[in-house]
């Protein structure tokens, strides 16, 4: 799903969003089955299998000699948690020659709050090789501020209720210009996620958040048509 940069326009980033293709049952969103992968351990392939792919993607674009654009890959508590996980990580970027820069590793909040010293240290160490680090749906777990002042972090991606809320509660434009004066101070930019309106994306935009993304955009899109939404993607 792109990104863009909410004062130009411009596409400036993408988030992948993994569906199961069934033969039977069609396409089958992530909630489906992430919840059940995390619990028998099949995330930890899967969690391989995405960033391989990404890594794989990134290549070929460079090869069609596509502009590179960040891609942001979600990573669920047991992949971080993992012993190995920066092991893994560092064997699939050797594998593909992907630059870590270009590869945005989102995490919630409640993965960072767990055992705080250790978190600090992998993620110290992912940024120290280079890669971005947002934390997504900001705003719905429990936050220490004081931690995330500590944590390596590049981006709050703010959660979707806040968007979704925002001409029905004054509370919901309020909890977004804090976290966007937040991020700011601290350093970091926004993403706004489940943008679907252009009265949204203009409250967003001039509240001062940073990226959007959503429907009014574009929805998520498999490969070949995210290539050509950005042929035709004329940002006004
Ligand atoms: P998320 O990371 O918070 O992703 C945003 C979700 O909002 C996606 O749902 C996306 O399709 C949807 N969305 C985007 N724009 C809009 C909008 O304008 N309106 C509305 N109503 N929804 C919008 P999706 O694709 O079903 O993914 C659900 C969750 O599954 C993701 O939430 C993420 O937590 C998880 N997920 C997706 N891909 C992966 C993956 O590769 N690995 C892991 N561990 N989790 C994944
Ligand atoms: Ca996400
Ligand atoms: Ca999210």
């Amino acid at each position: 799903q792109p990104q863009i940069d909410a004062q130009s326009g411009e596409l400036i980033g993408a988030e992948t969003l993994i569906r199961w293709l069934d033969p039977i049952h069609g396409l089958i969103p992530p909630g489906r089955f992430i919840p059940l992968a995390e619990e028998t351990g099949l995330i930890q392939p899967i969690g391989d299998w995405v960033l391989r792919e990404v890594c794989r993607l990134l290549c070929r674009w460079q090869a069609q000699g596509l502009r590179r654009i960040p891609i942001a890959v979600n990573l669920s508590a047991r992949q971080f948690k993992q012993n190995n996980f920066i092991e893994s990580i560092t064997g699939v970027l050797a594998e593909t020659g992907v630059e870590p820069r270009l590869i945005e590793l989102e995490l919630t909040e409640s993965m960072l709050m767990k055992d705080v010293p250790q978190t600090t240290a992998k993620l110290n160490q992912l940024k120290k090789m280079g890669f971005r680090i947002s934390i997504d749906d900001f705003g719905t777990g429990f936050s220490s501020l004081n931690y995330l002042r500590h944590f390596p972090l590049d981006v709050l991606k703010i959660d979707q209720s806040f968007v979704r809320e925002l001409f029905d509660e004054g509370a919901a434009l309020a909890i977004i210009e804090s976290i966007i004066a937040l991020a700011r101070s601290l350093g970091m930019r926004t993403v706004a996620e489940g943008v679907e309106t252009a009265e949204q994306r203009a409250i967003l935009e001039s509240s001062g958040c940073d990226i959007l993304q959503g429907y009014l955009i574009s929805r998520p899109l498999p490969e070949a048509e995210f290539l050509e939404w950005v042929q035709h993607y004329n940002h006004s």
